[in-house]
């Protein structure tokens, strides 16, 4: 029986290598299928540049949306992040807000395109309920502000299942009909989302993701490929406070590293 086991582990590696293998060999972040109409087309105007990214917590921009980062950037867009919270729920709040400065450093975000706020309604944890009407006010300020064409944040699961990032999708998708969410992976995780727990398939999503794609849902889904998994390990690592061991190897084995599935609200 010994020997079935070990084909497996190697099928398994080998299946691993070749799908590594796939994403690395596209020149630049490309976007699967390839459509023209994933985003408007580009104009003279900032509206049609700018693309707002609203997340939680300082880290979830690295460790859940480099591929959206780096997939809109090479193609001209003009990122922005709203992170609704310090991440204060173990008291590093203010340091680990600066290390999100440091991980927009890695991802090329100029600094005055990110703002973290600090509300007493908004604190991180996964006991603390966030108001939707607040969260969509907060939203609509800043994409008043900066004038936001396109808007991109969790899905109803909230990528990770965190209640905070929950709340985030809930407050903007009641306010704004120009939101792509960032889809729960994989194919399987949201056929049964105890598997999430058991961890995910990395590069191998690459072909999950189209077997998704062709699913019966209402709005495309677009896989967005980071043919650079470099950038999100390195933008990750600017987290000091959270780059533990157990993140290091859920940043290398994460789907979220190799591809985003998005989807219009
Ligand atoms: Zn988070």
């Amino acid at each position: 029986m010994a020997w079935i086991w070990m084909l497996s582990a190697a099928g398994a590696v080998l299946l691993w290598a070749i799908s590594l293998g796939r994403i690395l060999s596209s020149p630049a972040p490309s976007c699967l299928p390839p459509n023209p109409h994933f985003l408007p087309p580009l104009r003279d105007d900032r509206r049609s540049r700018s693309v707002l990214l609203v997340v939680a917590h300082p880290d979830d921009e690295s460790m859940f949306f480099a591929p959206t980062i780096l997939f809109l950037k090479s193609k001209g867009h003009s990122i922005h992040i709203l992170c609704m919270s310090q991440g204060n729920a173990d008291g590093l709040g203010h340091i680990r807000k600066e290390e999100l400065y440091c991980a927009c450093d890695t991802l090329k975000i100029p600094r005055n395109q990110v703002k973290v706020l600090d509300h007493p309604k908004l604190q991180d944890g996964f006991h603390e309920k966030w108001d939707h009407g607040l969260l969509a006010e907060l939203t609509m300020e800043q994409v008043q502000l900066w004038d936001i064409g396109t808007i991109v944040t969790f899905d109803s699961y909230g990528v990770s299942g965190h209640p905070n990032h929950q709340d985030v999708h809930h407050g903007i998708c009641q306010e704004s009909k120009k939101v792509y969410i960032c889809m729960t992976a994989s194919f399987c995780m949201r056929m049964d989302k105890e598997i999430l727990k058991l961890g995910n398939f990395g590069p191998v999503d690459i072909w999950l993701s189209s077997l998704t794609s062709f699913s019966s849902s209402k709005q495309p889904i677009y896989t967005l490929v980071n043919s650079s998994p470099s950038r999100s390990y390195q933008a990750m690592a600017a987290h000091k406070s959270q780059w533990v061991w157990y993140r290091r190897l859920f940043v290398m084995f994460s789907s979220y590293t190799y591809m985003n599935m998005l989807q219009k609200v």
